[in-house]
């Protein structure tokens, strides 16, 4: 018996080395195995196109992201992920669809699979009407998906520069992208309920850990702090802490750029930022029909300004900016000749603060600052070795949107061009 097993084994290794036997049993088992395969994969997508509402129009579309969702290994950002000390960084950041967006069939077309890439889907239809989605990929220093929280988004965009505010510098954070995309949520809180919540929102958190810092036995008694708040509508700057009085943006015999008059308030405590907050806000939007209809025409700049006791000198400056509506610069499809101006405005001032980014990013000699209001009223944040700037490009992630995120994006990438890497499909 013990031969005969051990023979049997033998027999069969001759049979798959058997150059005849062998490429036959190979062809039948290849076979066998791709129509296993067929099946598993047809039944995979019977499942899932079950899942996709057919009531949308875009339901093939929707199919076909969420098949190519399921072939990538998500990896999400978190608070464990290293903070990186960066001269420029640029974060996208994707909010979740809203209910509006649902209702009016629109489908979610970005995809955040890990902790610095952001897919977009670019529904297409070929010649023959065949439907199909054409994906692009962008890299960024941090990307984050529709389920991060403020706290999540200021501890790798504003938090690293606060640091560097106690260095004397004068770093910028800019929160870009279209109007509903997010930016004023990031920066000033959630504003949706009746009780606005200021606290989580990135002026708040910045507040919060620079009186932090001052708490710190190094930094104790040192400093006193202050906050400006103005708006920059086309060529012109108002304050939001004196009832929008026009001030006059001024450059003297050494080149420095003032903005002659705002008002400053001095704080102590986040609760004092927070009802300057409250105040800055509402005097900004007060007479207009809606906060977003006002505030996607203007760029709203709060800072604030650390100076060493008793001084009037400024010592460190950061400075927080939700930008006008990034689809405004676009607005050449109007003949009101008001909206036609500020369009022309708040595109030059868009390119100009991307043009200024670019040039510190490769240490030019030369900023471009002279281009706009909105970056000769930061000139201070662009010229010096240590200066560094953040940039949230905020998305909106419905199929409605999808030319203006990919304008969004095409714009950050060009902010800091980053290689993107091959997605590790599963
Ligand atoms: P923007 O200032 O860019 O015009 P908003 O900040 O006003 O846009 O956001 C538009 C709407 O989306 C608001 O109702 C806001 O509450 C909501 N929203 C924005 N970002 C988020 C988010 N990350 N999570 C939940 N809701 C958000
Ligand atoms: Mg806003």
């Amino acid at each position: 018996i013990s031969t005969i097993n051990e023979v049997s084994p033998q027999r069969q290794q001759n049979a798959s080395t058997d150059p005849i036997k062998s490429k036959v049993v190979k062809e039948i088992e290849r076979i066998a195995a791709n129509r296993e395969q067929r099946r598993v994969k047809h039944e995979k997508h019977r499942r899932k196109l079950s899942e996709v509402d057919h009531s949308i129009p875009a339901w093939e579309f929707q199919a076909m992201i969420n098949e190519y969702r399921q072939q990538l290994g998500m990896k999400y950002i978190t608070m464990n992920e290293q903070q990186k000390d960066l001269r420029i960084t640029v974060c996208v950041r994707k909010r979740p669809i809203t209910k509006k967006e649902l209702n009016k069939k629109d489908i979610d077309v970005l995809t955040i699979p890990n902790k610095d890439h952001v897919v977009i889907h670019l529904p297409k239809v070929k010649l023959d009407l065949a439907k199909y989605i054409d994906n692009q990929t962008f890299r960024f220093d941090y990307s984050m998906h529709e389920l991060c929280d403020n706290e999540l988004v200021y501890h790798f965009t504003a938090q690293p520069l606060v640091r560097s505010l106690f260095q004397g510098c004068n770093p910028l954070v800019f929160a870009y992208g279209q109007t509903g995309s997010g930016k004023t949520y990031t920066m000033g809180g959630d504003l949706s309920q009746r009780d606005v919540d200021f606290s989580k929102g990135i002026y708040a958190l910045t507040a919060n850990d620079i009186f932090h810092h001052l708490n710190n036995s190094q930094h104790r008694g040192q400093y006193d702090v202050y906050c400006t708040f103005f708006e920059i509508y086309c060529t012109k700057v108002f304050d939001l802490f004196n009832d929008k009085k026009r001030l006059r943006v001024l450059e003297d015999h050494k080149n420095l750029v003032q903005v002659v008059g705002k008002k400053e308030e001095r704080v102590e405590t986040v609760h004092d930022v927070m009802s300057l907050i409250r105040r800055g806000m509402s005097v900004r939007t007060s007479g207009t029909t809606s906060a977003n209809e006002h505030s996607s025409r203007s760029h709203a700049v709060f800072q604030i300004t650390l100076k060493k006791k008793n001084t009037t000198k400024e010592y460190g400056k950061i400075s927080l900016i939700d930008l006008a509506g990034s689809e405004r610069g676009r607005d050449t499809q109007t003949n009101d000749k008001v909206t036609l101006m500020e369009g022309a405005q708040i595109n030059k001032s868009l390119l100009t603060l991307k043009e200024c980014i670019r040039a510190l990013g490769r240490n030019a000699e030369h900023i471009p600052f002279r281009g706009s209001t909105l970056t000769k009223v930061l000139r201070d944040s662009f010229i010096g070795e240590k200066c560094k700037v953040c940039m949230i490009a905020m998305v909106s992630p419905g199929s409605s949107d999808v030319d203006h995120t990919l304008n969004t994006l095409r714009y950050a990438d060009r902010v800091k061009e980053l290689n993107v890497d091959e997605l590790k499909q599963r």
